[in-house]
């Protein structure tokens, strides 16, 4: 039903907040995706949650939120990475204004530790750009997991039973 030929492959690179300086932008998806993400041989794995193969080797995990986002000086879209707390906010924000998408943000760590949380102030609406909405945060994850992408219209259980295949299949090689 479903052939790898319409698998959706978009890349973007993945931003966090710095210490050093905030971050200013628009929100161009709708809502933040809320992932929980292992460390595993030194890097992020995405947790599948049921029947997940690295909760089985107990690998820490935490959860991150992920939203595309367009950077003042940037002109492509890239992945905002921010700390759970980060995303929570942004999950009450979305559903205040029933939508993220067009909102100017500007976010920046709360010390200078790198992994000191994160605060998020959402500011006016402007209008997104039409050429520069589509882009898919899951698609996006998988590029830089090196996990299968999304296929088009796959219903979200279709693709996290290929994403925990392609898991296990990476844990069992060790790597
Ligand atoms: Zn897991």
């Amino acid at each position: 039903m479903y052939s790898e030929s319409l698998e959706v492959r978009i890349s973007a690179p993945l931003v966090r907040v710095s210490t050093t300086r905030p971050i200013v932008g628009q929100f161009l998806d709708r809502t933040v995706e809320i992932v929980r993400v292992h460390w595993w041989n030194g890097r992020g794995m995405p947790c599948v949650v049921e029947d997940c193969p690295l909760c089985e080797e107990a690998v820490r995990v935490r959860p991150y939120g992920y939203i595309s986002v367009l950077l003042v000086g940037r002109p492509a879209a890239v992945v905002l990475e921010v700390p759970a707390s980060a995303a929570t906010e942004l999950l009450s924000w979305k559903v205040r204004l029933s939508s993220l998408q067009g909102f100017l943000f500007r976010a920046y760590r709360t010390s200078g530790k790198p992994n000191s949380s994160v605060e998020v102030h959402v500011g006016d609406h402007r209008e997104v750009n039409r050429g520069r909405r589509l882009l898919c945060v899951r698609s996006c994850l998988a590029t830089i997991w090196e996990l299968p992408g999304p296929q088009f219209e796959e219903p979200l259980n279709h693709y996290t039973s290929r994403v925990r295949s392609a898991l296990r299949a990476r844990v069992a090689a060790g790597g």
